[in-house]
C-alpha cells in the first residue's frame, strides 16, 4: 500500500473490523489500527443505521466515523473525502462487500481493497456462496485476476 502512495484509509466496520453483532474491538484490531495511524489518516464509514453502535466502536479506536453511510451511494463518501486533506487517488477504501464498499470506492475512482468478513474472534468467516459470487464480480470490476 505504501508503494501506491496511499495516505488515508476509509474502513468499513461490520464484517471488516468486527463481527456485526460484537460491541468490543479485539486487541489485535486495536493494535493494527494504532500502528496504522503512524502511516495513514483513518476514518470509519459504516452503512449501519445505529449511531450508538458505530460511535461505541469508533470511540474504542479513537477514530472519526460516519454511520448510515448509504454505500454504494456516493453522497456521504464525498462529504468524508472533503474532510480528508488528501486527494481521492491517495485514499483507499477497505471493506468486505463488493456491492457497497468496493462499488462506492470505484465510483469515486479510489483504490479499493476487498477483505474477508470476520467473525467474533476476528478470524475470517468461511466463504459462503454469495461471497464467492461477490469475489468473482470484484475481479471483473477491478480487472485483477491475479
Ligand atoms: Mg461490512
Amino acid at each position: 500500500m505504501l508503494s501506491k502512495d496511499i495516505k488515508a484509509l476509509i474502513l468499513d466496520v461490520d464484517g471488516t473490523l468486527i463481527s456485526g453483532k460484537d460491541p468490543v474491538i479485539s486487541s489485535e484490531v486495536k493494535n493494527w489500527i494504532d500502528n496504522s495511524k503512524k502511516y495513514f489518516y483513518i476514518y470509519l464509514f459504516s452503512n449501519n443505521p445505529s449511531k450508538k453502535r458505530i460511535k461505541l466502536i469508533a470511540n474504542q479506536l479513537d477514530l472519526k466515523f460516519t454511520y448510515s453511510g448509504g454505500k454504494p451511494s456516493k453522497r456521504k463518501l464525498k462529504k468524508i473525502l472533503d474532510k480528508i486533506p488528501y486527494s481521492s487517488n491517495k485514499i483507499a477504501i477497505i471493506g468486505d462487500r463488493v456491492f457497497t464498499d468496493i462499488l462506492v470506492g470505484n465510483r469515486l475512482k479510489m483504490y479499493t481493497i476487498l477483505v474477508d468478513s470476520v467473525d467474533h474472534y476476528g478470524n475470517k468467516i468461511e466463504k459462503n456462496n454469495f461471497q464467492s459470487i461477490e469475489r468473482y464480480l470484484a475481479k471483473i470490476i477491478t480487472g485483477d485476476f491475479s
